[in-house]
């Protein structure tokens, strides 16, 4: 391991105030999963860590105002135990079972994950699809952002480096919608996602789509929604020749690559196989044919 400094703040104040002083000097640790790894490859640049996993102003889930707020610091263990998450989070909820192995979901935390900015970060299709939006705090201090333009490229965001992520925030869901969610990967446990999906139908009480959400992981340089295919869903039934569309656009939209886990043409078959499949599900039948 490389040597570096440690600083453990006490409160949320004391951290913003540090990160400010030290500008990109500095990097946030929680629960290291990712930082641990990079310092180890020697691919992190900064000397300073500063250690935010012991704020309280990072923790909590709390249901506030027709939204659900998750702190920053919640980690993957704690999405699966709350019923909150349970109840309004249900692809988030799916993601973290599928997270890594249990000692891993014990340490990682929801804003390491969506601050690394992994294409394949497996919080980001779920939290896409329920229409999140980031909460950062900093010197010139609170602002929030819709996840769809925080994520940027691989391990880049729109976060700036004197800001902390606060919490995640996302609009209950309608009673009257449906969301699913699928990870493939090379194991069932500790293993990177080859591809990820989720979606998120509202229904107008007519049998069609109100709203449509979709959203993929691992096939291009950032998590990213399908907004061609969630465009032709709205104000459709979902019949199977809708799916199939639906499937063809999702498709459409993703700039895979070929690396170690699986190849670009895979992943985009996958992207389409997925996206029916998912749709299949939340209207309620049986998987679209290939
Ligand atoms: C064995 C193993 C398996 C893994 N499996 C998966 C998997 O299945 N799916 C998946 O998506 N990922 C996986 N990961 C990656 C990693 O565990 C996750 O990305 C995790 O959520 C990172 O959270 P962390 O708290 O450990 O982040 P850290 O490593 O502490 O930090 C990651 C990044 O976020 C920044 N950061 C942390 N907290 C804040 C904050 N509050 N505000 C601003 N910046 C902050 C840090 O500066 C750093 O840039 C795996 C990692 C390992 C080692």
């Amino acid at each position: 391991m490389p040597e570096f400094d440690l600083l453990i703040p006490k409160t949320l104040a004391e951290a913003l105030e540090i990160l400010a002083r030290l500008g990109p000097d500095a990097a946030p640790i929680a629960g290291g999963t990712n930082v641990v790894v990079a310092m180890r490859e020697g691919r992190l640049r900064e000397k300073i860590l500063v250690d935010v996993s012991r704020l309280a102003e990072l923790g909590g889930i709390q249901q506030i105002d027709g939204e659900i707020r998750v702190g920053g610091g919640v980690t993957i263990a704690e999405l699966l135990e709350e019923p909150l998450i349970a109840r309004f989070g249900g692809p988030l909820r799916e993601a973290a079972q599928e997270f890594a192995n249990p000692l891993v979901r014990n340490r990682a935390t929801v804003a390491g994950n969506l601050v690394d900015a992994s294409p394949a970060a497996d919080t980001a299709p779920p939290l896409l699809v329920l229409g999140a939006e980031v909460e950062l705090e900093g010197e010139v201090g609170r602002r929030s952002v819709p996840l769809d333009r925080f994520l940027i490229g691989p391990n880049e965001t729109a976060r700036r480096p004197d800001e902390l992520l606060l919490a995640v925030r996302w609009p209950l869901p309608l009673p009257d919608s449906a969301t699913a969610y699928q990870k493939l990967a090379l194991r069932k446990g500790t293993a990177c996602s080859v591809i990820s999906a989720a979606v998120m139908v509202e229904w107008n009480g007519s049998g069609q789509c109100r709203q449509a959400r979709i959203a993929l992981g691992a096939v291009a340089a950032r998590p990213l929604r399908a907004y061609a295919a969630e465009e032709m869903l709205r104000g459709r039934g979902l019949s199977e020749a809708v799916i199939v569309e639906a499937g063809r656009l999702a498709a459409g939209a993703a700039e895979p690559i070929d690396d170690v886990r699986g190849s670009a043409g895979y992943r985009r078959r996958m992207a389409d196989l997925l996206v029916r499949r998912l749709l299949s599900q939340t209207a309620g039948h049986a998987d679209s044919q290939e």
